[in-house]
């Protein structure tokens, strides 16, 4: 897939897995089939699968590329992973690490790890399997984290939850911080390139969204914030995944209409390819009109 561009940097999309994910009606609690009915040729085969009805979903991240240095959005499912709630996902083989060499960067190469939130499918190339043990993937970079967000996943993963964010945590974050990687940081964290965080709380307790800003173009990488572009025409709609839905809805609905305004180019990091583009107005809500 071609490189977009954001001003001076250039961004590549590196997916693990993109296809047929999960049935809308047990993705979204407030789902509701005849908004699906009513825009049906808005919500073509590519974002709801025909054959099962489900969400077409795509796992990526992205590696921006500044004049100075390589930087990864978040580090999707990553290779081997025990994760055995998810089937899907389970002991993934992808071909993510070569699809890193083709779009110009050897791992040694990568600068920045730089974290929208903590769950496991964002968080899974942080680490690679070596002789048995979890080993950082990038083993020159520092890996970006919000303090409240590793903050909240410590207490989980302490408390011996057995979710497949608690077992991230432990084979994809813990390694890192082992290795002297880890950097916390606040919240409205700024980085000398022109990327920042912003604070997205809902989705997870420490979410972040990250600014890319050059040339005065900008780019927003919405991580979950939100997940699917039916969530366009419903931004109301949070997600099971959510830990706090009502607090996902408000920070949901104050990005996608400040995005809209601005025009930003935003980046999803769950949207079927190519995973960028604009929000529109669209009727009473806003539709995402491909980069
Ligand atoms: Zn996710």
């Amino acid at each position: 897939m071609k490189a977009l561009r954001i001003g001076d940097f250039e961004v590549h999309r590196l997916a693990d897995f993109a296809g047929p994910s999960f049935p809308p009606a047990e993705f979204f609690p407030d789902f509701d089939p005849e908004v699906l009915r009513e825009n049906a040729e808005l919500l073509g085969p590519s974002l709801i699968d025909p054959e099962s009805g489900m969400l077409v979903m795509s796992f990526h991240c992205f590696l921006v590329k500044t004049p100075r240095h390589k930087i990864l959005i978040d580090t999707c499912l990553g290779n081997d992973k025990e994760r055995p709630s998810r089937p899907r996902w389970h002991r993934l083989k992808s071909s993510w690490l070569a699809d890193l060499a083709a779009a110009g960067a050897r791992p040694e190469e990568v600068d920045y790890v730089m974290c929208t939130h903590l769950h496991w499918d964002h968080v899974g190339w942080n680490t690679r399997l070596v002789d048995g043990s979890w080993v950082p993937t990038f083993p020159n970079a520092r890996y970006l984290m919000a303090r409240r967000e590793f903050g909240h996943w410590q207490e989980v993963h302490r408390g011996g939850e057995e979710s497949p964010h608690s077992l991230s945590f432990a084979d994809s974050v813990l390694p890192v911080v082992k290795s002297g990687q880890a950097v916390l940081v606040e919240d409205d964290f700024a980085f000398e390139d022109g990327l920042s965080f912003e604070s997205a709380p809902g989705h997870t307790p420490g979410n972040v969204v990250i600014h890319a800003l050059s040339r005065g173009q900008r780019g927003v990488f919405m991580g979950d914030v939100i997940h699917h572009p039916l969530q366009l025409l419903r931004p109301d709609w949070s997600t099971r995944a959510c830990s706090d839905l009502l607090l996902s809805r408000q920070t949901r609905e104050r990005l996608i209409e400040e995005h809209c305004e601005k025009g930003s180019l935003v980046l999803p990091a769950h949207f079927p390819p190519p995973s960028a583009g604009r929000i529109l107005r669209h009727k009473r809500a806003y539709r995402f009109e491909n980069a």
